[in-house]
């Protein structure tokens, strides 16, 4: 089982062990306090994937949607859905989380941050997000080359392997396998 993640640890985390899909949502909701349901999906099922405790996911987009609709909006039209993704609403269902193959051949829409950004990122900004999370130079071109290919998770595969400095064998096909072999590393 997934090791339990704290709140005042998502920013860290999101810097040593998030794959880029899951930075770029997070960076978003801190620059827009807001994300659309497909990324609140995404992310959220990623988080509770991690590890975050409901009442911790809570805290968490609350802190953020507060800011920009008001706590008591979030209480009305958000959090059923974030207690929802755990379980605790409606059908009760355990909600799993996205696999790269479901996030790559989503369709976000203008103004979505969800999605694969090796699939759905421009060339510019896609080279700019991975010069932030320190990969340049004779990587970086191996990792565009694997994208022109449409090769996404090949492309994740090698970024992971450049950040980490380790080769990563079985490869990268869900976002929670990428966290959980960073952790791995890391711990
Ligand atoms: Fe996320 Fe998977 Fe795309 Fe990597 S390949 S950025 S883990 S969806």
């Amino acid at each position: 089982d997934a090791a339990e993640i704290s709140l005042k640890d998502i920013d860290q985390l999101a810097t040593s062990s998030f794959p880029l899909c899951m930075r770029h949502m997070l960076d978003k909701l801190r620059e827009n306090h807001h994300l659309k349901h497909g990324g609140r999906m995404q992310f959220g099922l990623f988080l509770k994937g991690a590890g975050l405790k409901l009442e911790d996911a809570l805290a968490f987009w609350r802190a953020e949607f507060s800011q920009k609709v008001g706590s008591e909006r979030f209480d009305k039209e958000y959090a059923y859905s974030i207690r929802h993704n755990y379980g605790k609403e409606g059908k009760r269902t355990d909600y799993t989380p996205y696999s790269c193959q479901k996030i790559i051949s989503a369709t976000p829409g203008v103004g979505d941050h969800h999605g694969c950004p090796y699939r759905h990122f421009g060339e510019e900004n896609l080279r700019a997000a991975l010069n932030r999370m320190g990969v340049s130079g004779h990587a970086l071109e191996e990792i565009m080359d694997k994208v022109k290919n449409r090769h996404y998770q090949l492309a994740c595969t090698l970024t992971f392997e450049a950040t980490h400095g380790v080769s990563c064998d079985s490869g990268i096909n869900h976002p929670n396998q990428y966290f959980n072999e960073s952790q791995k590393i890391l711990r």
